[in-house]
C-alpha cells in the first residue's frame, strides 16, 4: 500500500492524505484515521505541494513522435526562398546516415518551385524525406521514392497520401525501442498517465506494436487507441484492457466533401460498428457539415455514441449551441497558439483568428471540453497547453483571442476530467476520489486558481498506484 501525505488536491489548499491499494484510491482524509501501521506503507511526503489527477493527452501521435526522434526539426527555421532551403539542405551533414529525414517544415513562405527536380538537383546521394509542419504533406527526392517503392506519377507533389505515411512509418527504425524508452521517460516527466493515439490510419499491426511495447515495459502509461475508419473490421476479435483500450473510430474528410457523402460513409460505418466517432475537424465549414449530418440526418442512429471533434480549431460555440446537450466533445489544441500562432497570423484569411480554439465561449455554453497536444505537430509539454490557454500568446509574444483566455482551473479540468469524459473513462480517471484509479501527479509547488505556472514541474508521476517517475534535485531516480 502507498500513502501520500501532506497533499493538496488542486484546487483545494487543505493538506490531506491519500491511501492507495491495488492501484486504486481507497481513502482520502486525515492520516490519523487510518488504522494501519505506517511502517507497512510506502510513504510519499508531498510537502504541502499541490497534486493533480494524472494528465491525459487527449490527442497525439506517439509513434510519429518516436519516428521524429531520428529526424531533424525544421520548425524553428524560417526559409524565405528556395535558395535558403537549398543552402540549408546542402550544408546538412549526411555522413553515416542512410536516410535524411526532417519534420516541422513550412513551405508557404517560400517563393520558387519546390518540385521533385529541386530536391533531386541537391545531389544528396541519399534518400531525403521532409515532412510538413502539419504532418500531412511530404517533400522527397527520387532516391526516397525508389526506397519507398512507389510510383511518383500516382501522386501530386508534394505528396499528401496516407499510404505513403504508412510506408514511411513501417520502415525499419534501427533504434526504435531505445527511442520509445526515451519518449516514455519524457511522458512520465511531464506527468502524463494516459495518452490517446488519434491516428486516422490506425490498424491492427500498430495496435500489436503497442501491445508488445507495453509487455516489454517500454511504455508505462495507459493508451487509448483510436481506430482508423477503414480498418474497423480488423478489430472485431480484439479485447481491451486497462493499459491499452480501443477508442472511437477516427475519420478525416476532404474539405470539399458533400454532406450526402458524409451521410453515406457514416451510415455505412454505424451499421457495422457500435464504436464512438471522432472527426478531424479544423475549418468551420467541415465542422458544420459533420455536425449537421450527425444531428440533423443521423441522430436516430447514433444511440449512446459519443462524438469527438478533434482540433475543433474553428468551432463557433454560438453557432452550434443547439448541440450543447448532445454527447459532443471538443478536443482543442490550444498549444498551437504558441506553436503555430505566428504562422496563423500571417496566413489566416477567411476566419476570425481571435476565435480559433474558442475555449472560453465553449465553457460558457457548457460544451464538453478536452485538449490534446497533437504531438509531434504541436509541442508535447503540457505546460504549453496550459499556458497557451491562459495567456494565448504566440512565440513572438502576439496575443490571439484575448477574450478566449480561460483560467488555470478550467484548463486543468479539461486536461484531466474533460479528457477522461471524452474517453468515457470519467468513472476511473480524471479526478481524485475514493474508488478511482491512482493516477496521480505531485507538483513542485502549491498552486491556486490564479497561480502562474512558468516554473511548474512534476515531482512524482504515479500510474495505477505505482511510482513511475520521481524527480530528485533535478536528477531522475527512476
Ligand atoms: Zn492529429
Amino acid at each position: 500500500m502507498k500513502l501520500l501525505t501532506n497533499a493538496k488536491i488542486f484546487p483545494s489548499l487543505n493538506s490531506e492524505s491519500i491511501l492507495i491499494d491495488k492501484g486504486k484510491i481507497i481513502f482520502i482524509g486525515d492520516k490519523n484515521k487510518i488504522n494501519l501501521s505506517l511502517n507497512d506503507l510506502d510513504i510519499i511526503d508531498c510537502e504541502n505541494k499541490s497534486i493533480l489527477p494524472g494528465l491525459i493527452d487527449g490527442h497525439c501521435h506517439p509513434l510519429e513522435v518516436v519516428s521524429n526522434m531520428g529526424s531533424i526539426d525544421l520548425s524553428e527555421i524560417k526559409f524565405r526562398s528556395a535558395d535558403d532551403l537549398k543552402k540549408y539542405l546542402k550544408n546538412t551533414n549526411c555522413k553515416n546516415k542512410k536516410i535524411l529525414k526532417f519534420y516541422g517544415f513550412e513551405h508557404r513562405n517560400i517563393k520558387g518551385n519546390l518540385d521533385l527536380k529541386f530536391f533531386d538537383e541537391l545531389n544528396l546521394n541519399i534518400p531525403l524525406i521532409i515532412k510538413h509542419r502539419t504532418g500531412h504533406l511530404i517533400f522527397l527526392n527520387s532516391l526516397a521514392i525508389k526506397n519507398l517503392k512507389i510510383n511518383i506519377n500516382d501522386y501530386k507533389f508534394p505528396v499528401d497520401s496516407q499510404k505513403i505515411h504508412q510506408k514511411i512509418s513501417n520502415q525499419e527504425q534501427s533504434n526504435f525501442k531505445d527511442n520509445v524508452e526515451k519518449y516514455n521517460k519524457l511522458l512520465m516527466k511531464y506527468g502524463y498517465t494516459t495518452i490517446v493515439d488519434a491516428g486516422v490510419n490506425n490498424d491492427i499491426s500498430k495496435f500489436n506494436t503497442y501491445k508488445n511495447l507495453i509487455k516489454e515495459n517500454k511504455l508505462n502509461l495507459n493508451i487509448c487507441y483510436m481506430l482508423g475508419n477503414k480498418n474497423v473490421e480488423q478489430f472485431k476479435e480484439i479485447k481491451s484492457n486497462e493499459k491499452l483500450y480501443i477508442g472511437p473510430t477516427k475519420f478525416i474528410f476532404p474539405e470539399e466533401i458533400s454532406m450526402s457523402e458524409i451521410e453515406m460513409i457514416l451510415k455505412n460505418h454505424i451499421s457495422i460498428s457500435k464504436n464512438d466517432l471522432a472527426f478531424h475537424a479544423i475549418s468551420s465549414d467541415i465542422i458544420f457539415k459533420i455536425l449537421h449530418t450527425l444531428y440533423e440526418k443521423l441522430n436516430k442512429f447514433l444511440g449512446s455514441r459519443l462524438i469527438r471533434l478533434e482540433h475543433a480549431t474553428e468551432f463557433l460555440p454560438n453557432t452550434f449551441k443547439v448541440y450543447k446537450d448532445k454527447n459532443l466533445h471538443l478536443i482543442f489544441n490550444p498549444n498551437f497558439i504558441y506553436d503555430h500562432g505566428d504562422f496563423y497570423i500571417q496566413n489566416q484569411e477567411d476566419f476570425d483568428i481571435d476565435s480559433i480554439f474558442n475555449l472560453n465561449d465553449s465553457y460558457k455554453y457548457k460544451f464538453n471540453i478536452g485538449v490534446g497536444t497533437d504531438s509531434p505537430f504541436g509541442s508535447i509539454n503540457p505546460i504549453n497547453i496550459i499556458s497557451s490557454s491562459i495567456n494565448r500568446t504566440t512565440k513572438s509574444k502576439n496575443i490571439i483571442g484575448n477574450k478566449n483566455k480561460v483560467d488555470l482551473f478550467e484548463i486543468i479540468k479539461a486536461i484531466t476530467y474533460g479528457n477522461a469524459k471524452a474517453l468515457k473513462k470519467q468513472n476511473k480517471i480524471g479526478t481524485l476520489k475514493v474508488g478511482k484509479n491512482a493516477d496521480i501527479i505531485v507538483l513542485n509547488e502549491e498552486i491556486s486558481k490564479s497561480s502562474t505556472i512558468d516554473n511548474l514541474q512534476i515531482n512524482h508521476t504515479i500510474i495505477n498506484g505505482k511510482t513511475e517517475y520521481a524527480r530528485n534535485n533535478n536528477n531522475l531516480i527512476y
